[in-house]
């Protein structure tokens, strides 16, 4: 583990005067310390973007801001959900940000509850198709506690969307977690599920190297569809029908670990840190951000409250993610 993320994670820890501090036990909104910056090239559209991560005040939340156009607003909440199906876009008033999930996947995990993301291009950069580089930079952007109370969505009433074979639930529980489970017939891959207590520690070592994937028989298709046009064997997994086009898997459930993380990030549309189970079976970024919207919707399935978790009860979370059966 890089030394500062050794320090954020004591920074963390003694804000809560207690060790192995997780998340959910924040009682204090968290921004950033100072302003980072990386560049790269967006997976879909190849064009190379700069973002940069603003420190930004109480109940803000997470704000993308278009500095190519205007400084042009827009929040990372379920109401900018716009076209989604191999990436997440959000759009408001005609201005669109595509494949905004891995970054928000890295602030949700890590409890950053106000930023501002400025960016000078309409996708977020791709980086290796991981949100490992996200990581990184958090890391050096360090943490401030805010002298506000962290407010939490708490799921009270289950919550259930299913399309065919595949479905997804969110349930009532003291801690985030997500189960992950996925299904592709292909020999690297078969049946993996990864369940996760979300914190950032857990986060940053289960999830966040698992890399974005794809299939060399897919590639025609979605280029004809305008898709993966800055695709590259950098920035994702390419399967051939037998095995891996070029190089070696970071874990060897990364397919299902990768898939808990685009949810994570996905859930960090419902705009406030969630104390909730998710489970997701053969989901993907349209019904994850289904949920996220229906969610919303039906204020009689949560409540907002203040209450953290006592550090006990999610000390005793993490199970080992590991592949349930592959052939
Ligand atoms: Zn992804």
């Amino acid at each position: 583990m890089p030394s500062q993320a050794i320090d954020n994670a004591r920074i963390i820890a003694k804000a809560l005067g207690i060790q192995g501090a997780t998340s959910n036990t924040l009682s204090y909104q968290l921004s950033i310390q100072r302003s980072v910056e990386t560049e790269g090239v967006g997976l879909h559209t190849a064009v190379r973007s700069r973002i940069r991560l603003v420190p930004a005040p109480p109940d803000t939340g997470i704000v993308f801001r278009r500095v190519d156009l205007d400084n042009f607003e827009i929040e990372a909440h379920g109401r900018n959900v716009a076209r989604v199906s191999y990436a997440t876009s959000l759009m408001k008033n005609g201005v669109l940000l595509s494949t905004t999930e891995h970054l928000l996947a890295a602030l949700y995990s890590c409890g950053i509850d106000n930023v501002y993301v400025e960016i000078n291009a309409l996708e977020l950069p791709i980086l290796d198709g991981s949100a490992q580089p996200f990581m990184d930079l958090l890391d050096r952007a360090g943490i401030r506690q805010l002298r506000r109370r962290r407010r939490y969505l708490k799921v009270v009433k289950p919550l259930e969307i299913s399309e065919g074979g595949r479905r997804i639930g969110i349930y009532p529980a003291d801690e985030f977690r997500v189960r992950c489970y996925i299904d592709f017939p292909h020999p690297m891959i078969g049946q993996q599920e990864t369940e996760i207590v979300v914190t950032r520690e857990t986060f940053s070592r289960e999830l966040a190297p698992a890399r974005t994937f794809t299939f060399t028989e897919d590639i025609d298709r979605l280029r004809a569809m305008g898709l993966i046009r800055g695709g590259s064997l950098e920035n994702a997994i390419v399967l051939t029908p037998d095995g891996l086009l070029e190089g070696s898997l970071r874990f060897p459930n990364e397919f299902s670990r990768h898939k808990a993380l685009d949810l994570i990030g996905d859930l960090a549309l419902i705009g406030l840190p969630l104390q909730a189970l998710v489970v997701a079976h053969k989901a993907g970024h349209a019904l994850h951000t289904r949920l996220v919207s229906k969610l919303l919707a039906e204020p009689s399935h949560w409540i907002e409250t203040t209450e953290t978790v006592p550090a006990e009860s999610s000390a005793r979370t993490v199970r080992e993610t590991s592949p349930v059966h592959a052939d």
